[in-house]
């Protein structure tokens, strides 16, 4: 009955929700399921005469393009390779905010408003076009199936960001319990009411839990605390996004769910840029978005290289994203995946730039570098790490047992010697650290620019 039910939702409630919306989801997905089969060449090849259709386009029907490729001298219809893009500009958050409406095509068709939560600052406000809506869902869609799991299966989501808050309606509501989705707030969550969310989890038997990895993981480490069994409901994958995965956290959740983790990487903004294959892989969309990683030079980086992701999404000719610079860090990764498919591959998606503290000789520390000190001093269950300037760091913690002088001391001595003796670390014993107001946990915070 439940297989079943899930053939119905994928295979004519969902499709004719979707043309309801006028989205071309079913056709994108099913196109998607087709071309990850190819093999990386062809799928580069494929990859670049879309490019160069995409730039035609949006150099004559796109105001902003029109003049920036006239001011370079670019001419779209000569692009050689993915190298070329080198030459065009990158487009940057306040670039998209000053030119909000010299982006969008002369024939654009109708446009929803879109916006980022804004963990690092004002949020973007932007466009989104249909065809742009119906990838992201198709790219998400298809990574779901990768792992034998549809859309109509029992889905637990813990997620909170105040947009969808905000699209609760009862539509929604219906919506989802149709797709028999459940909503579990990830920003309402505490210690006290942890109790809660493992009960939910038990009733609802899902076959897939998508949401924070920090969030999943709380639930996790409470479930194990109290005996709690969840790895015999039948959940097949957990899909966590929008933060830094902690090697700690996929262990955490993978023992307790009884099953694996599957990272996905992506944002509202920059489009479905990657996601996990049951074989390891993080595979890029790159039917639909061209990554590109970028040093700190604005070149790129050579493989192997952490670079900044920069994204084109090739769906975005009615308000692109061309060379979108996403803030976080990734590194290429050229091997050929064991699941076969030609899609190319990621790793170590090291999280927005400004989840690294620079030290005081200039070191780039990711949020990893302080995990080992911190999970080496005893009876810490939670902290956070916020640089405010570059000689003051401080540093909340919760440790139920309290702080004694010498374990204080042990991390400031601990964070002075990745910042710099110089910096000053103030300390602060907290009950519970709140997750920013989009629900999102990040351990360490800097302020510098
Ligand atoms: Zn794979």
């Amino acid at each position: 009955m439940s297989r079943l039910y899930t053939q119905l939702v994928s295979k004519i409630i969902f499709p004719l929700q979707e043309r309801l919306k006028k989205h071309d989801t079913v056709r994108a997905r099913r196109s998607l399921e087709r071309s990850q089969w190819l093999s990386p060449e062809q799928i580069a090849a494929q990859q670049l005469a879309e490019l160069k259709t995409f730039l035609i386009d949006i150099g004559l029907h796109v105001p902003y393009y029109r003049e920036a490729f006239a001011r370079i001298g670019f001419k779209p219809e000569s692009l050689q390779s993915l190298a070329d893009l080198a030459q065009l500009p990158t487009l940057t958050k306040p670039l998209i905010r000053d030119h909000a409406e010299a982006l969008k095509h002369e024939h654009a068709g109708p446009l929803g408003r879109s916006s980022t939560g804004g963990s690092s600052g004002t949020p973007l406000q932007f466009f989104i076009s249909l065809e742009r809506v119906s990838h992201d869902v198709a790219a998400k869609w298809r990574a779901t199936r990768w792992w034998d799991v549809d859309i109509g299966d029992r889905e637990v989501v813990v997620w909170a960001s105040p947009i969808e808050l905000h699209a609760q309606d009862r539509v929604r509501l219906f919506r989802d319990a149709l797709m028999r989705s459940t909503l579990l707030n990830a920003f309402a969550m505490n210690e006290k009411n942890l109790d809660h969310y493992v009960q939910r989890l038990r009733e609802i038997r899902p076959a897939m839990v998508f949401g924070y990895p920090y969030s999943i993981a709380l639930i996790s480490a409470h479930a194990k605390k109290r005996g709690v069994r969840l790895d015999d409901l039948g959940v097949k994958v957990v899909f966590v996004t929008s933060e830094y995965l902690h090697d700690h956290q996929r262990e955490l959740i993978s023992e307790v769910f009884g099953c694996k983790v599957a990272n996905g990487y992506g944002g509202r903004d920059a489009g479905f840029i990657a996601h996990e294959c049951p074989e390891g892989g993080m595979h890029i969309t790159a039917e639909d978005i061209v990554v590109e990683l970028l040093g700190e030079d604005g070149q790129p980086v050579a493989d192997g290289q952490p670079g900044e992701v920069t994204v084109t999404h090739l769906r975005t000719r009615d308000y692109p994203f061309l060379r979108y610079r996403t803030g976080d860090v990734a590194v290429r990764d050229t091997r050929r995946c064991a699941c076969g498919r030609g899609l190319p591959l990621l790793r170590e998606i090291q999280g927005r730039t400004n989840d690294f503290l620079r030290a005081t000789d200039g070191t780039m520390l990711p949020c990893g570098a302080f995990t080992y000190l911190m999970r080496e001093t005893e009876g810490i269950t939670n902290y956070k790490i916020i640089q405010e300037t570059q000689l003051l760091t401080r540093l909340e913690v919760v440790r139920p047992g309290g702080l004694d002088q010498a374990t204080r001391q042990k991390l400031i001595d601990g964070l002075k010697f990745r910042l710099g003796r110089e910096v000053e670390i103030q300390v602060e014993l907290l009950d519970e650290i709140p997750a920013q107001g989009n629900g999102k946990y990040r351990y360490v915070v800097s302020k510098l620019q």
